[in-house]
């Protein structure tokens, strides 16, 4: 700190700089009451430097909410405790979806299902035979673990699989189109988010972008008009994320798979999340299923294995043979392989579609996309029952109708009506809340509105109600004692 920073702070925050303890101090005291005896010495003293670090900036930032006793050795090594207790955790680890976003991609999409998890287990801890023929001992396909499966469930001839669907999207345009035209409509050139956008990936792929027709309207006549001698392909993009109403026009997939048939040019089509299911059974929106695009002809279709499908993240591409036989001979493929433990809970997760009233039981996404409301106002019952329990009078608790989302780019425009349990609580702003919520273990993640935290039931498990309520009640009564954030 330079001497013209120190003049300008009070006697007050300079008495308690002075007071701040120092590094030996501290670990001094740490050593004396014996604490963290198996902890590494550098993991230590990162904690008490960070306390140390912290405090200093509470005193020169914060002066009037900074307490003398918060000084005490006692609060001091309390602190240190924390600091250690977080640097010892994982990074990566369990946390609560209370945002009622189904297929969430920040918390990780989609959970596995339980015969997923089992088998993921099994691969991970034993030799298998990923790459190996048993009938002749010799070497055998990767992709042969799920290819039969994905073609008998989507009707597709052929398939295969690779790490992500925009791994799947770049290897097919590299193979079927470099350097020649693609012809997409300018109401399907989307952007998904983290940075995936349909104009960008076809210009790494070295295929050349023609858009035709207008952000709301696509003819037929116009793909017609824009093929030539260097056009390469035909695509669709599903407009997974959003929705164009009012005065639109798409051409629908039968047409434009003639179109290809007649010119000799392959078609293809990004689906996005995909699904072998056809939700509007189920009284939900319809989101286009795979089949459809074979059985419509398309020659290429790509889609996600961990948005709607409800598996690990994977890209999968189902079509003609000869297109998906040329696509597992570039060497790209090598680099966007798909790895066993993804392909062990894939095998699980699609076995669970030979039966689609098992897949929406056993597979979490389609569960609690499909789940009653009657369920989701259970866990918003017994959330509340177990919060007004511990709550002594702090919290208002409120059960309110709300609307869940799919996510994941899936099933844009609907809504899913549910229950969420919405929280205020005395002395809190829901942004504290919901910031100490976030620091719990494991972190609560919840949606604040109205300066209320509310917590949508659909994404809660089960077994999460409980640490919820555990969670809310040890914040509001540590808010009651004084504790620096
Ligand atoms: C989500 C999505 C992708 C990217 O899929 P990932 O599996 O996340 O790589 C590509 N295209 C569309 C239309 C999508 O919705």
């Amino acid at each position: 700190m330079t001497n013209s920073k120190k003049s300008d702070i009070s006697e007050a925050q300079q008495d308690l700089l002075r007071r701040l303890p120092g590094v030996d101090a501290i670990l001094e005291a740490i050593h004396e009451a014996g604490r963290f005896p198996d902890t590494p010495k550098t993991v230590i003293l990162s904690a008490v430097r960070y306390v140390i670090n912290s405090h200093r900036n509470e005193i020169l930032v914060r002066p009037d909410q900074f307490k003398a006793s918060f000084l005490d050795k006692e609060t001091i090594l309390r602190r240190v405790d924390a600091a250690v207790e977080s640097a010892m955790r994982l990074n990566l680890n369990h946390v609560i979806n209370a945002t009622g976003v189904v297929v969430h991609t920040n918390l990780g999409r989609s959970l596995l299902s339980g015969d997923a998890l089992a088998q993921m287990q099994t691969v991970a801890g034993r030799y298998s035979n990923l790459e190996f023929d048993l009938s002749s001992g010799k070497r055998g396909s990767r992709y042969s673990v799920v290819e039969d499966l994905i073609c008998e469930i989507s009707g597709a001839e052929s398939a295969m699989v690779v790490n992500n669907n925009a791994a799947a999207v770049l290897l097919s345009l590299d193979t079927i189109a470099r350097h020649k035209e693609v012809i997409v409509s300018r109401g399907e050139l989307v952007e998904i988010g983290g940075s995936f956008r349909i104009p960008d990936v076809m210009a790494k792929s070295g295929a050349i972008l023609k858009e035709v027709g207008t952000t709301n309207r696509t003819h037929l006549y116009d793909y017609q008009k824009a093929i030539s001698e260097n056009t390469g392909l035909l695509l669709k993009v599903h407009t997974s994320n959003f929705s164009i109403l009012g005065f639109t026009k798409a051409v629908g997939l039968h047409e434009l798979a003639e179109v290809g048939k007649k010119h000799h040019i392959p078609v293809m089509e990004d689906l996005g999340s995909g699904t072998f299911i056809d939700f509007s059974k189920y009284g939900l929106i319809k989101e286009p299923t795979v089949g459809e695009s074979v059985a419509a002809g398309i020659d290429i279709v790509t889609f996600s294995g961990d948005k709607l499908l409800g598996g690990p993240q994977a890209g999968i591409i189902v079509g003609k043979k000869p297109i998906v036989d040329q696509i597992k001979q570039n060497p790209l493929t090598r680099a966007l392989r798909i790895d066993k433990l993804t392909l062990a809970a894939l095998e699980s997760t699609l076995r669970a579609y030979r039966h689609e009233a098992r897949a929406i039981k056993e597979i979490p996404t389609l569960e609690m996309i499909t789940a009653p409301i009657s369920e989701i106002d259970k866990k918003a019952g017994d959330l509340t029952a177990m919060l007004e329990t511990v709550s002594n009078g702090r919290l208002r608790i409120e059960t309110i109708e709300a609307s869940s989302r799919a996510g994941g780019g899936s099933l844009p425009l609907l809504e899913l009506s549910s229950k969420c349990v919405a929280v205020r609580a005395d002395g809190l702003t829901a942004k504290t809340l919901g910031h100490r919520l976030r620091q719990h273990t494991p972190p609560v993640i919840v949606r604040i509105e109205d300066d209320q935290i509310l917590m949508d039931m659909r994404t809660v498990q089960t077994d999460e109600v409980k640490i919820i309520a555990t969670a809310i009640n040890g914040i509001v009564n540590e808010a009651e004692h004084d504790q620096p954030n």
